[in-house]
């Protein structure tokens, strides 16, 4: 797929999945009721996606339930799984062009990085948790000598993981393929926005030989089938990704339900600090501006907050703005696009209506601030900067969820670790400096869960992921993510004299 003709060829022959996935079954809702899915590149119709409510998700919960008891899954031996988690990983390889596709169309986001970013990184994951599952060992207790104890991870049963538009099938396997891994049984409800590659990815399960149940996929609303999953008294966990708001309540649901466990990743505002001894400046400035506009700025560790030491703030600024401003806002479909459209109508109208705000609280915007390409239809808006916020506008204290930059400026290293940790959240922070000493005080006093150290985005499924504060609790990515999906049962035997 190299040129736009070719990619638009392509993207006119796919055919899309129509189905949700429940008990190794393609169906629709019970009731027949479906949803227009529309996509951003130009607001046309791109499918109609069944919109499932409390009757779907149940039949998917008792499939998943059905498929956990009678051990079909967990009581296979771990390189039978793990070959069926290979296999999965090997078929989305082999569809990768058809799921990037998916993905660009549903979410607006440039093809090049659905197909070189997406969807590689969703495959990585599926193949290292296969690789990981016979690798999780149990203890054993330090017991005196009439007894042994030991504790052993133990499956939790059905997972129902809700997941965002942001990187739609990159994050459903960040839950689907740990809590597979460990034994579970899976329902996944993907964002209403873009449900398509999870819809075909639970199709290929089945064709990777995951057995009919154990992973199935119910489309549909947050507040019909969303909702139906977090209050199911039969769902052992809900693994959620989106916003805050939606985190809360998935608490309540879980408390007002059976106490099925919780783990949430919610937003951020990070913080992406300067110092003026900057070992790279030409590094930094690209990563400030691609630290906040990757993805149309819809990305949950975004930095959103370029906080510069005043010395270097007018001549690193200017850096960052002869960047953006090269940035040409693209269709998606195009390989040349680097910048696409935003996932929604809803979604461009709240990033529009911060600017406003900002502008209102007296931001001063130096680049950006208007919707673009709105004669295609879709939903375009430029890369936006603004400079001298206050630590206290909503601008520096509010998830924008869109590309929208704002800057401050700091004196010393106690004032930038002041600022960037006056904020609720506490995903993800950054800072450029070539002083080890600063590195290592700075890092270590930023409230998040994720600092990365002359870099931003750095690190890889290797590395928990997840968020302090309000930006949820729980970790994605690496071995600290299987035990998540898994009880931990201490027992001991006293052993009776032979
Ligand atoms: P959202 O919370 O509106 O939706 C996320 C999912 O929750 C969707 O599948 C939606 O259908 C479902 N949902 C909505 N209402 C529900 C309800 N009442 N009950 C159950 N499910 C419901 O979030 P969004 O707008 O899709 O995503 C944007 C947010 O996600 C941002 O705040 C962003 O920072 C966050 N995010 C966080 C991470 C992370 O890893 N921390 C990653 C990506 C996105």
């Amino acid at each position: 797929m190299q040129s736009l003709s070719q990619v638009q060829a392509r993207a006119a022959a796919l055919v899309l999945p129509a189905h949700c996935v429940v008990d190794g079954q393609l169906v629709g809702a019970a009731d027949g009721a479906v949803f227009d899915n529309v996509t951003p590149r130009d607001g046309s119709i791109l499918s109609r996606v069944p919109s499932c409510g409390a009757a779907d998700v149940d039949r998917a919960v008792s499939a998943a339930r059905a498929a956990f008891s009678d051990r079909r899954w967990r009581a296979l031996a771990p390189a039978a799984r793990k070959k069926a988690l290979l296999g999965l990983a090997e078929l989305m390889e082999r569809d990768r062009e058809d799921l990037a596709l998916m993905e660009a169309l549903d979410t607006g986001k440039p093809i090049s990085d659905a197909l070189n970013v997406d969807i590689p990184l969703a495959i990585g994951t599926t193949r290292w948790y296969g690789e990981a599952l016979d690798k999780i060992y149990g203890e054993v207790g330090p017991n005196h000598s009439g007894k042994l104890s030991f504790a052993v991870h133990e499956p939790l049963g059905v997972v129902g993981a809700i997941t965002p538009w942001n990187f739609p099938l990159h994050m459903a396997m960040w839950k689907v393929a740990p809590a597979l891994a460990m034994g579970n049984s899976v329902v996944l409800k993907p964002a209403e926005q873009s449900p398509l590659t999870a819809m075909r990815v639970a199709e290929l399960a089945l064709e990777a030989g995951i057995p009919p149940g154990v992973f199935n996929v119910v489309t549909g609303f947050g507040e019909t089938a969303g909702q139906a999953l977090s209050r199911h008294m039969d769902v052992d966990m809900i693994a959620f990704t989106g916003s805050g708001a939606v985190g809360r309540r998935l608490m309540i649901a879980s408390g007002e339900s059976n106490l099925k466990r919780v783990s949430l990743e919610l937003g951020g505002k990070s913080p992406q600090i300067v110092f003026a001894d900057c070992p790279d400046l030409d590094a930094a400035a690209q990563a400030a501006v691609w630290g906040i506009f990757y993805n149309q700025g819809e990305v949950c560790t975004a930095a959103s907050r370029l906080l510069v030491q005043k010395e270097i703030k007018e001549s690193f600024l200017a850096r960052v703005i002869g960047i953006a401003r090269a940035i040409e806002v693209g269709d998606p479909l195009d390989p040349a696009t680097r910048f696409g459209a935003m996932v929604s109508k809803e979604q461009l109208e709240t990033a529009t209506r911060y600017i406003a705000k900002g502008l209102a609280e007296g931001a001063e915007l130096v680049l950006g601030g208007e919707r673009v390409r709105a004669e295609s239809g879709g939903f375009y808006l430029e890369p936006t900067i603004f400079d001298n916020l206050t630590p206290a506008s909503t601008l520096a204290r509010e998830e924008v969820f869109g590309p929208v930059l704002g800057v401050l400026t700091f004196d010393d290293a106690d004032e930038a670790i002041r600022i960037a940790n006056d904020t609720v959240f506490g995903l993800a922070a950054g800072l450029w400096t070539a002083n080890i000493d600063v590195a290592m005080k700075v890092s270590r006093a930023l409230h998040a869960g994720l600092v990365w150290v002359n870099g931003w985005d750095a690190c890889d499924i290797t590395m928990p992921f997840g968020g302090f504060k309000q930006s949820g609790f729980g970790r994605d990515r690496s071995l600290h993510a299987l035990h998540k999906y898994a009880d931990l049962k201490s027992v001991t035997f006293t052993i009776r004299d032979a």
